[in-house]
């Protein structure tokens, strides 16, 4: 390492979000401070993967040394700890912006909600993804040494103290790739430590697919150390991909989980498989615990990571997966794809389309299977995922019955908001002659629960799925039925329960509705157009009156879906039900006056209406006809 004059040297600020990375990840993660090498380890290891893609079309590039590794080195009397690769490197201008700032959208609003949960940030701060920053939680200082493959300055030189700012400038070094040179704390000393890194990497990095050396002491004859040194590699070096499933152990496909999802926690299940034969490649797919926390962002990269015959190709492969399974993390290894292949030759390719297929059916099947083994995992699964999952039945027609089949929701059987009743269980507990999914959608579950529209379901014992969620109503145009029975929405004029009372009843009831009559003209006469129709229901019990739509009407969460997205919705009009039988309607019915009995009206249609949308329309003429109403009583 020849040392020039130093030039171009400048002193610069971290991103604030840097800054609030740093300070955080040092007080949080300070229990768990062996990760930096893991961290580390990867970024060397993804270094000497992007420079071996490079040189796929471009083999100068290895500028004559062609055997990757990382090598790791300390001194005990400068008391520092040197991570080198001999990967891509970095340009100045790489430097500046990965080691200086934060690229991912969406960070602001991250660091924004960790301080607000100041307990669980050392678990969100590791589902962040902390990489190169880890560094800081050993070192009190740390130097990068780095020289670009793909530019043809000869070195930039990174220090930092890991707080406000970090100082750059050109030096000269020999050759391409990083060094990165830890000054270590006190704490950070046990690192300086043959076995102690030993057991680390061991731990982390073995499923590294390039080697890792550690500098040990040449020994005598005696079995003295001497003060000759030697590279010795500590890892197998063999991509962990492709070993046998049967070799491999769970802590292994743990560690490498966390190697490709830049994740902190363990993964919930994972699938492993080689296939040969028409379709030559490995999989392997990760489900992880927890959604990132920026899943629902639109603008974040998701998808698997490409490699064709073991070179790594691209990570965010997106073409790999459907959206709705952005979540799922790992990689796909194909032999069929061409070496040079990109992302537009991989958007329309037969290849692709067999491996997407492939992909989506074997992340399908091993949720189906936890689903049935482990409920409980099952459960995290959803309660992490669910939202996700629901975008499926509209993006993949062809699994459209597979992913009905993974959905869960909650309804009137279970005392609880949690969403743990699927479709099948639902069916099995239908009544006898019941042909159809009974369900409803509102904006919260308590709202649903409460729901007037639910009094006769009660009454006569049948379930209702309740559907709480603001995708649910825009997921059920695409869901009309599960295992051949038709969804029914309860709020839809079209649902007739008469097959569940028996004939007398509908005798009386029809002579009532004869009764009622007049009084549905009345209040049609009063309400003009401001409804569709008016007209009797008996399935209410307490309830006076409810509004309803047309079953090929669009139902009010997804007009109200689709005006909170800005768009311009056609006025929902409502089929307005009175219940004959209630008190407040009959007192009505009594009632000569017209006028009296428009304030009847407007109260009951206002109520309707609140506990259907949520607010009524004109609330000044709501509101006055309330009180003229109750300034008569007496
Ligand atoms: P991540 O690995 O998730 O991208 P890191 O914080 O670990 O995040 O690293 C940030 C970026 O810095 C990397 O994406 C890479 O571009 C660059 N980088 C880090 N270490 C190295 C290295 N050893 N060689 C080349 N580039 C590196
Ligand atoms: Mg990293």
């Amino acid at each position: 390492m020849s040392e020039t004059a130093t030039i171009n040297k400048e002193t610069r600020g971290f991103q604030s979000e840097v800054k609030q990375l740093l300070h955080l990840m040092i007080n949080s993660l300070y229990s768990n401070k062996e990760i930096f090498l893991r961290e580390l380890i990867s970024n060397a290891s993804d270094a000497s993967d992007k420079l071996r893609f490079q040189a796929l079309s471009n083999p100068d590039l290895y500028q004559g040394d062609v055997d990757l590794g990382v090598r790791l080195s300390f001194d005990e009397t400068t008391s520092t700890l040197t991570v080198s690769d001999n990967g891509i490197g970095m340009s100045r201008d790489d430097v500046i912006e990965h080691l200086g700032t934060i690229a991912k959208s969406g960070t602001a609003e991250f660091f924004s909600k960790l301080s607000a949960e100041q307990s669980k940030d050392s678990q969100l701060i590791g589902q962040f993804g902390v990489g190169f920053y880890s560094a800081f939680i050993v070192a009190k200082a740390v130097t990068v040494r780095t020289r670009s493959a793909l530019s043809s300055s000869s070195g930039v030189q990174w220090h930092s103290l890991g707080e406000g700012e970090y100082t750059i400038e050109d030096v000269n070094k020999k050759s391409r790739g990083t060094d990165i040179i830890l000054h270590m704390r006190e704490e950070g000393k046990e690192f300086l430590n043959e076995w102690r890194l030993r057991e680390v990497i061991g731990k982390y990095s073995d499923h590294i697919g390039i080697p890792v050396f550690v500098m040990t002491k040449v020994k005598d004859e005696k079995g003295k150390e001497t003060e000759e040194t030697k590279w010795e590699q500590i890892n197998k070096a063999k991509a962990l991909w492709t070993r046998n499933k049967s070799d491999l152990k769970a802590e292994e496909y743990q560690e490498f989980y966390k190697h490709v999802s830049h994740d902190f926690a363990d993964p919930l299940i994972w699938s492993h498989n080689r296939v040969e034969g028409k379709n030559d490649y490995i999989s392997l797919l990760y489900i992880p615990a927890k959604a990132p926390w920026d899943m629902m962002n639109r603008d974040r990269k998701s998808g698997l990571k490409l490699y064709v015959q073991r070179v790594f190709i691209m990570d965010d492969a997106d073409q790999l997966l459907p959206s709705y399974l952005r979540f799922v993390r790992g990689l796909v290894d194909s032999n069929d794809l061409p070496l040079n292949v990109s992302r537009e030759i991989l958007q329309d390719n037969k290849v692709t389309q067999s491996l997407r297929s492939a992909c989506t059916k074997r992340v399908l099947s091993m949720l189906e299977n936890l689903a049935k083994s482990n409920t409980e995992k099952y459960q995290i699964f959803w309660k992490e995922f669910g939202l996700v999952m629901k975008e499926g039945p509209a993006e993949d027609f062809a699994n459209k019955e597979k992913i009905s089949g993974l959905l869960r929701f909650t309804s009137t059987q279970v005392d609880s908001s949690d969403q743990t009743v699927s479709l099948s269980a639902y069916i099995e507990r239908m009544k006898e002659d019941q042909e159809k999914i009974y369900y409803l959608t509102a904006d919260s579950y308590a709202a649903a629960k409460n729901s007037p529209h639910l009094e006769q379901f009660y009454a006569k014992g049948i379930e209702v799925i309740l559907m709480v969620d603001r995708i649910d109503e825009w997921l059920m145009n695409y869901l009309t039925e599960f295992n051949g029975k038709k969804f029914q929405s309860i709020t839809k004029a079209g649902l007739d329960l008469s097959k569940f009372e028996d004939k007398e009843k509908e005798e009386k009831q029809k002579e009532t509705e004869e009764e009622f009559r007049s009084v549905i003209d009345r209040t049609k006469e009063y309400l003009g157009d401001r409804v569709k129709e008016v007209r009797t229901t008996f399935k209410l019990l307490t309830t006076p009156a409810v509004v309803v739509t047309d079953d090929f009407e669009m139902g009010t969460q997804m007009a109200k879906l689709l005006e909170a997205s800005g768009q311009d919705v056609p006025k929902v009009k409502y089929i307005f039900e009175i219940n004959p039988k209630n008190e407040l309607v009959k007192r009505m019915a009594d009632e000569a006056d017209e006028e009296v009995f428009g304030r009847w009206v407007e109260v009951l249609f206002g109520q309707a209406m609140l506990t259907e949308r949520g607010s009524v329309e004109d609330p000044s003429q709501f509101l006055s006809a309330i009180n003229k109403l109750l300034a008569e009583v007496e």
